[in-house]
């Protein structure tokens, strides 16, 4: 089990365990409308897989993920990234490095993770020209630092923070090892939504996930006025010091039923769409297509995909070779076996849609009602 560490507690306050507890402290002010997701987003991303679909690619890309640099101010127990690349954390991406890495990959979706992308000093001038190529980008942060970076990149309907959030304040400290967190971030997600960003949330299931707590969160962000909840299983990182903490696929699909098919649940807002949700379910199957996500990083593109890198390489096109994922996949790799994520299964759920007009109208239906999404990692 994960160690707590104590920073910045001023006094003790009781643990906010309740959406009310929460709302009292966090509920944004003065916000006349949550910022929602631009219908834009839909419609380029349709155009996008229709151009692919007559160029006859079958494999290509539909969000860059993008890590300009490893190092992160906190160290969650399941965090691979900086156990994998310890060796090279402190080197970062030149903002013309990361550029050109979303330009050579060409999706019109692009993710900043890492690492923990706020501490990259040259952020601000990375989103801004994205921001101004048009790019829709998600940021991925666990928020300590996000206060700041307001100051230097002003809302747009192109972009989104998106805050890793694992449950409410006492389960989510736990869940990065550092005691404060939880009220740091949901201070930032507050300010940022009176603001007028976006804002989603990124919640990743371990063992011994609590359903009630999950819930609070959930009706917490959504009243809030967060634009979406996304939801997935931790991969088990091999170089994860608590491998006990990962869940197998079997186990994931009980965990996500009871989670997911509670009546209340239709009050909250996902971002994950209708198919892919019940894929964690465990009711659809898919093969993987994390082609779907390429992932640069201070090494190069990960081959094969976001969780997994067997190597790196310098060419994107690698990563859509047919032979390469003869190779991955459930059933094709031990190192698959229990992988459930977002890069490789939400993408899945789209490909698939498009040949089959039943899952397109499911699909549809989800994007009307403002919930489905491309998960941002
Ligand atoms: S906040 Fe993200 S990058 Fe940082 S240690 Fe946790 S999981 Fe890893
Ligand atoms: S199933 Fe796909 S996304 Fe998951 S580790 Fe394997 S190749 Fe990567």
């Amino acid at each position: 089990m994960a160690t707590v560490q104590t920073i910045q507690v001023k006094k003790a306050q009781p643990k906010l365990k309740t959406a009310e507890e929460g709302l009292k402290e966090f509920m944004p002010e003065g916000m006349r409308r949550a910022p929602k997701r631009p219908v834009e987003i839909g419609i380029r991303l349709f155009a996008y897989l229709a151009r692919q679909k007559l160029r006859g690619r079958k494999r290509f890309p539909l969000v860059t993920m993008l890590e300009p640099l490893e190092a992160c101010n906190l160290t969650c127990e399941g965090c691979g990234r900086i156990r994998e690349y310890e060796p090279v954390i402190h080197r970062m991406l030149t903002v013309e490095e990361a550029l050109a890495a979303v330009e050579a990959s060409g999706a019109p979706i692009v993710s900043i993770a890492g690492g923990e992308p706020t501490m990259y000093p040259h952020l601000p001038e990375l989103i801004n020209e994205l921001v101004r190529r048009k790019y829709f980008v998600y940021c991925c942060t666990n928020g300590i630092l996000l206060g700041k970076m307001m100051e230097q990149i002003p809302p747009s309907k192109y972009l989104s923070w998106v805050i890793h959030l694992d449950g409410m304040e006492e389960k989510h400290d736990v869940s990065v090892a550092r005691r404060g967190v939880f009220r740091i971030a949901m201070r930032a997600a507050k300010k940022a939504l009176e603001r007028g960003y976006r804002v989603c949330s990124n919640t990743t299931l371990f063992r011994g996930a609590d359903k009630k707590d999950l819930h609070q969160l959930f009706d917490l962000v959504t009243k809030m006025g967060f634009e979406g909840i996304m939801i997935s299983a931790g991969y088990d990182f091999a170089m994860a010091p608590d491998q006990e903490m990962f869940l197998k696929r079997k186990e994931s699909n009980a965990l996500f039923q009871d989670l997911l098919d509670d009546e209340s649940i239709r009050q909250f807002r996902f971002y994950n769409n209708p198919l892919y949700l019940d894929f964690l379910k465990g009711r659809r199957h898919y093969q993987c297509t994390a082609y779907s996500n390429p992932t640069y990083t201070i090494q190069g593109w990960r081959v094969p995909c976001y969780p997994l890198a067997d190597r790196h390489t310098q060419d994107v096109n690698e990563i859509f070779k047919p032979e390469l994922w003869d190779h991955y996949g459930p059933g094709k790799n031990p190192k698959c076996a229990n992988c459930m994520m977002h890069c490789g299964f939400e993408s899945a759920t789209i490909f698939g849609a498009l040949s089959n007009p039943k899952d397109m109208v499911v699909m549809a239906k989800g994007i009307i009602a403002g919930k489905s999404g491309v998960g941002a990692s």
